[in-house]
């Protein structure tokens, strides 16, 4: 979850799943985290609902370590 100050600049960033507070410095996040937001439609039984969280980079693993086909992956070439 993400934690903002009154100016809207992001002061906290916390795991979703192990409630580590990730490191932020001057509104940006100095460590891996995976920040995912879901926004559900018509044919969702969560229609018109948003969800998001972040996730640590070693809950990240776990998560992703769950699967029964594994995540795809690729060198990012370009950074934007
Ligand atoms: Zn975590």
């Amino acid at each position: 979850m993400r934690i903002y100050s009154e100016q809207q600049e992001l002061t906290e960033v916390i795991c979703n799943m192990c409630q580590r507070h990730l490191k932020v410095e001057n509104s940006i996040i100095k460590e891996g985290c995976c920040s995912l937001e879901q926004r559900f439609g018509y044919f969702s039984t969560k229609d018109g609902i948003a969800e998001k969280f972040d996730l640590c980079e070693s809950c990240y693993e776990k998560f992703i370590n769950q699967f029964q086909i594994p995540v795809e992956q690729e060198e990012i070439k370009e950074f934007l």
